[in-house]
C-alpha cells in the first residue's frame, strides 16, 4: 500500500496546463525530492497533495483513500513553506501549541508533544521567546516544530531552506535529515531547486519538467543512469 499515490493526476489553471498527468507511487516512510527548475510545477504538485489546489482531473490516495475531495486539516499532512509564518505576538510555545489548542487537545497533551518536537528541533531553551527573538534558522525550526506538533503521517515542505543564508541552509538541512530518521514512519515530500539537498536528503529523487515526470529513481540512480539531456545537466555534475 502506497503511502500517497498520483494516478494521472492534472491541474490546470485556466487555460493552462501546469501539472500535465502525473503518476507516482510513495511508500510510507520514503523521503521524496521534487526538483526541477523554476515554473515546472513543484509548488503546485505538493499543494495538490497538501489540498490548498483543487485537483482538475486524475485521483490522489493517502493511505489508500482517495482524498480529491478530503479538505487540507483531514488529510493527515503538515506543510512547511518558504516564508515560515509564525504569529509574531505569541511565545514560540504557544506558536507551537496553536493548532493543538484549536483541536481543543488537554493542556497535558499539548504540553507533551510541543515539549518533544522542542526537545528534538533543540528548541526546549528558546520557548519562551517571540520570533523576533530568534534567528531566520530558529524561526524555520520553529515552523517545523509546529509542523511535528500536529503528528502528520505525510510531512510537506516547500523549499524550507530558500529563505537561510549558505552556513543555515547546511545546519537546517541537517536537521530535517536527522529529523527523518527519528520520524521513520513518516512519508515526507520535498521540494527544492537545489541538486546538493536533493542528492543528500531524498531516499528517490522525481525529476519534473513543465508539468510532467522526467525520471523518478534514487540520487545515485539518477545520477549515474540519467534517461535524458535534461536529468543528467539537473542532476549530474554542478556545472
Ligand atoms: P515551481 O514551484 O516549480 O517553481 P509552480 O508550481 O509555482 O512552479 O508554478 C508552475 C506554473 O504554474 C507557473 O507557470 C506558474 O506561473 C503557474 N501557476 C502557479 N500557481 C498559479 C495560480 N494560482 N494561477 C495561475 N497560474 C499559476
Ligand atoms: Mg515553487
Amino acid at each position: 500500500m502506497a503511502a500517497v499515490e498520483l494516478i494521472d493526476l492534472k491541474k490546470s489553471f485556466g487555460a493552462v496546463d501546469v501539472i500535465k498527468g502525473v503518476d507516482l507511487d510513495i511508500q510510507q516512510g520514503e523521503f521524496i525530492v521534487f526538483v526541477g527548475p523554476s515554473g515546472c510545477g513543484k509548488s503546485t504538485l505538493l499543494r495538490l497533495i497538501a489540498g490548498l489546489e483543487e485537483i482538475t482531473s486524475g485521483t490522489l490516495k493517502i493511505a489508500d483513500n482517495v482524498v480529491n475531495d478530503v479538505p487540507p486539516s483531514k488529510r493527515g499532512i503538515a506543510m512547511v513553506f518558504q516564508s515560515y509564518a509564525l504569529y509574531p505576538h505569541m511565545s514560540v510555545f504557544n506558536n507551537m501549541a496553536f493548532g493543538m489548542k484549536l483541536a481543543r487537545a488537554s493542556s497535558d497533551e499539548i504540553q507533551k508533544r510541543v515539549s518533544a518536537a522542542a526537545e528534538m528541533l533543540q528548541l526546549t531553551p528558546l520557548l519562551t521567546r517571540l520570533p523576533r527573538q530568534l534567528s531566520g534558522g530558529q524561526r524555520q525550526r520553529v515552523a517545523i516544530g509546529r509542523a511535528i506538533v500536529r503528528d502528520p503521517q505525510v510531512f510537506l515542505f516547500d523549499e524550507p531552506l530558500s529563505n537561510l543564508d549558505a552556513a543555515l541552509r547546511v545546519a537546517t538541512r541537517i536537521e530535517i535529515s536527522k529529523l527523518n530518521e527519528r520520524m521513520v514512519d513518516t512519508t515526507m515530500i520535498y521540494v527544492t531547486h537545489d541538486q546538493v539537498e536533493a542528492m543528500t536528503l531524498a531516499d528517490r529523487i522525481v525529476v519534473l519538467n513543465a508539468g510532467l515526470v522526467e525520471q523518478v529513481g534514487t540520487p545515485m540512480e539518477l545520477y549515474l543512469h540519467p534517461d535524458n539531456l535534461f536529468v543528467a545537466q539537473f542532476i549530474g555534475s554542478p556545472a
